[in-house]
C-alpha cells in the first residue's frame, strides 16, 4: 500500500473502534483495507505510547474474517499446522522466513513511525513463529498486510475461509454497527483481565490490596 492508503484518517480510527467494539489505542497504520477502503487490519507500533513494548504488530479487525478465522481455530488447524511444521523442512523454512520478515517490518514500522528500535523484543515475532502456530488471526493479519507468499501458513488459513470471506469483495455491510457513535469505552466481550498489560494487572492487584489493607485497619479502630 501506499503511504496516503497506510496513514490512518480519523474514520479509519473510528472505523476500528466500532468494529471491535472498543476505543482503539497506538494504531499507527491500516495494515491492509477491504476492496472499499475499510480497515482489516490495524497496524500498532512496536512500543506503545505508555512505553510498553509491544510485539503483535497486525491485529485483525473485520468482524468477518476475525469469526471466520476463529472457526478454523476451533476446527483444530493450529494442531496439524504445528505437526505438519514438524514433519516438513520446506514449510518449517518458510515459516522461518516469514517470522523474518514479520521483525524485518516491524523495525521498519518503528522507524517510519518514531518508535525506533525496541530491543526487548527482539527476535520475538507474534502468533507462535518461528515454530509453532498459536494465533491464526496473527498469521492471517501478517499474510493480509505483507501479501500472498510471504507466510505460507497465514496464506493458508485465508484460503481455507474462502467460503466466508475472499480479498476480492467487500463484506463491511452489516458487519458491524455504522450508525452508532464509535466506543468511547470498552464495549467487547473480553472479560475484565483479557487485554490488560502485565502492568494494568500489577496495578489493579496493588490497589486491592491497598484498599484491603484500608479495610482491615478501619476495622481494628
Ligand atoms: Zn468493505
Amino acid at each position: 500500500m501506499t503511504q496516503d492508503q497506510l496513514t490512518p484518517t480519523q474514520a479509519d480510527l473510528e472505523t476500528l473502534s466500532r468494529q471491535l467494539g472498543r476505543p482503539v489505542r497506538d494504531v499507527v497504520e491500516i495494515g491492509a483495507r477491504c476492496v472499499c477502503g475499510n480497515p482489516l487490519v490495524a497496524t500498532t507500533a512496536p512500543r506503545l505510547s505508555n512505553g510498553i513494548p509491544f510485539p503483535t504488530t497486525y491485529y485483525l479487525t473485520h468482524p468477518v474474517i476475525t469469526a471466520a478465522v476463529s472457526r478454523l481455530e476451533a476446527a483444530g488447524m493450529m494442531t496439524d499446522m504445528s505437526l505438519r511444521l514438524e514433519e516438513d523442512p520446506d514449510l518449517a523454512q518458510r515459516y522461518r522466513d516469514a517470522h523474518e520478515h514479520y521483525l524485518r517490518v516491524r523495525d521498519e514500522i518503528g522507524e517510519r513511525t518514531g518508535t525506533g528500535p525496541v530491543p526487548e523484543i527482539a527476535g520475538v515475532s507474534a502468533g507462535g513463529m518461528p515454530t509453532r502456530v498459536k494465533c491464526l488471526h496473527v498469521l492471517v493479519g501478517h499474510s493480509l498486510a505483507a501479501g500472498p507468499g510471504v507466510n505460507p501458513l497465514g496464506d493458508e488459513a485465508l484460503a481455507a475461509i474462502e467460503q466466508w470471506w475472499t480479498t476480492d469483495r467487500c463484506y463491511c455491510e452489516g458487519a458491524w454497527d455504522t450508525a452508532a457513535p464509535a466506543p468511547a469505552r470498552d464495549l467487547s466481550r473480553h472479560t475484565k483481565t483479557q487485554g490488560l498489560s502485565p502492568e494494568e494487572l500489577e496495578s489493579k492487584k496493588a490497589a486491592r490490596r491497598q484498599a484491603s489493607d484500608a479495610a482491615t485497619s478501619e476495622g481494628e479502630l
